[in-house]
């Protein structure tokens, strides 16, 4: 995979990048993912400073091979965040959730590679004119934090490949190799892996939500509290009083005071599977162990090679 554009870009052997995912991935499964031949990301949003600053020299101590650092763009002390990386030397950067006109030009005149993360066409368009190296189209199967207007991965990433001349990452319902090959069929260049990485020994996940991960089954996620910030997550009895809540037509700062703060903590770092937040994709639906993270990229890329080769047989 020598000639993949996004191989290229960041000096890895398999174009599959580990999801920045708050509470799930810190340095461990960051240096995991970089040392199996992919690029781990260490996802800045649910750190302080100071704790991302670890996690940056944990993760340089534990790998000689690249990673990045994403950043959700509305993060409060960003100014903080993005000194330290810098002066931490990470050489790649992921920003979601907020204008790619903000930061690219600061973080690229420093030599730093930047990539964007979207969910529509003309979002990708936008970060394409902002200077991004990249950007990640992810679609409504994703975990977490989501676009509004739910287009699936299968739409979105045709209509973003004729919306921009630069490398693509398709994320969103891609589970395993078959997924893989299908978003790379699609015209991505590469793909962008959260959910399943969860489900592995290395990242931070509390193990009773990793279990709840492994335990959810097809129709166990929804996308919800879209007026406030959409989210996919587990059907559990927090996402049952949201319900009941919208159902007795509570306004938006009822839904805002009913969700508070560090839920998301709480369910997926802490392992409060009934008042947390459980933040997951579709693809929970079929991923039934937890594995280190070398035997899942293995198995990626042995499941894409196998299903390449019988379509060509086709
Ligand atoms: P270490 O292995 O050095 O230490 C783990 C520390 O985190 C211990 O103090 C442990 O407390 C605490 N901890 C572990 N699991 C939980 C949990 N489910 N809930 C509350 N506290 C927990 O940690 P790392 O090198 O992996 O990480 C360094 C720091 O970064 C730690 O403070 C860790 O909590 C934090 N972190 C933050 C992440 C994020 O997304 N914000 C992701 C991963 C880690 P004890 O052993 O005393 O129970
Ligand atoms: P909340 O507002 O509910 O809570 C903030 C959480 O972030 C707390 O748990 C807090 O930890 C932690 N945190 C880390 N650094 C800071 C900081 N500098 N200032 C304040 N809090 C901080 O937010 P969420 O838990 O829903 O989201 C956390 C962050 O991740 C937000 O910045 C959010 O925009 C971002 N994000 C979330 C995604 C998602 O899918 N949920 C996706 C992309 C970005 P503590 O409890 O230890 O104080």
């Amino acid at each position: 995979m020598e000639n993949n554009p996004i191989c290229q870009l960041f000096g890895i052997e398999y174009p599959i990048i580990q999801a920045g995912m708050i509470w799930c991935s810190g340095w461990r499964l960051a240096s995991a993912s970089a040392n199996s031949g992919i690029l781990g990301i260490i996802g800045a949003g649910s750190m302080y400073p100071d704790v991302l600053r670890t996690h940056i020299q944990k993760c340089k101590q534990a790998t000689d091979k690249p990673f990045a650092v994403n950043v959700p763009l509305l993060y409060p002390d960003i100014e903080q965040l993005m000194e330290i990386i810098v002066e931490e030397g990470v050489e790649i950067v992921f920003t979601s959730a907020g204008n790619p006109r903000t930061w690219t030009a600061h973080l690229k005149e420093r030599g730093i590679k930047v990539v964007h993360v979207v969910s529509s066409a003309r979002f990708a368009k936008k970060a394409a004119d902002a200077g991004v190296d990249a950007v990640v189209a992810e679609g409504f199967e994703a975990g977490g934090h989501n676009g509004r207007e739910e287009t699936t991965t299968m739409c979105l990433i045709p209509s973003v490949r004729d919306a921009i001349d630069i490398p693509l990452i398709a994320a969103g319902g891609i589970g395993d190799g078959r997924a893989m090959l299908a978003a790379m069929a699609l015209g991505a260049d590469a793909v962008q892996v959260g959910s399943r990485f969860v489900a592995s020994e290395e990242s931070s996940a509390h193990q009773s939500f990793k279990q709840e991960v492994v335990n959810a089954a097809e129709g166990s996620t929804i996308l919800t509290l879209k007026e406030i910030t959409p989210v996919r997550l587990i059907k559990n009895k927090f996402y049952e009083d949201v319900k009941a809540s919208y159902e007795r037509g509570s306004t938006v700062e009822e839904l805002r005071e009913l969700l508070g703060r560090g839920r998301a903590k709480k369910g997926m770092f802490e392992g409060n599977l009934d008042e947390g937040e459980l933040e997951i994709g579709q693809v929970s639906g079929y991923i039934n162990n937890v594995k280190p993270v070398r035997e899942i990229v293995n198995e990626f890329i042995e499941t894409y090679s196998l299903h390449l080769k019988k379509l060509k047989a086709i």
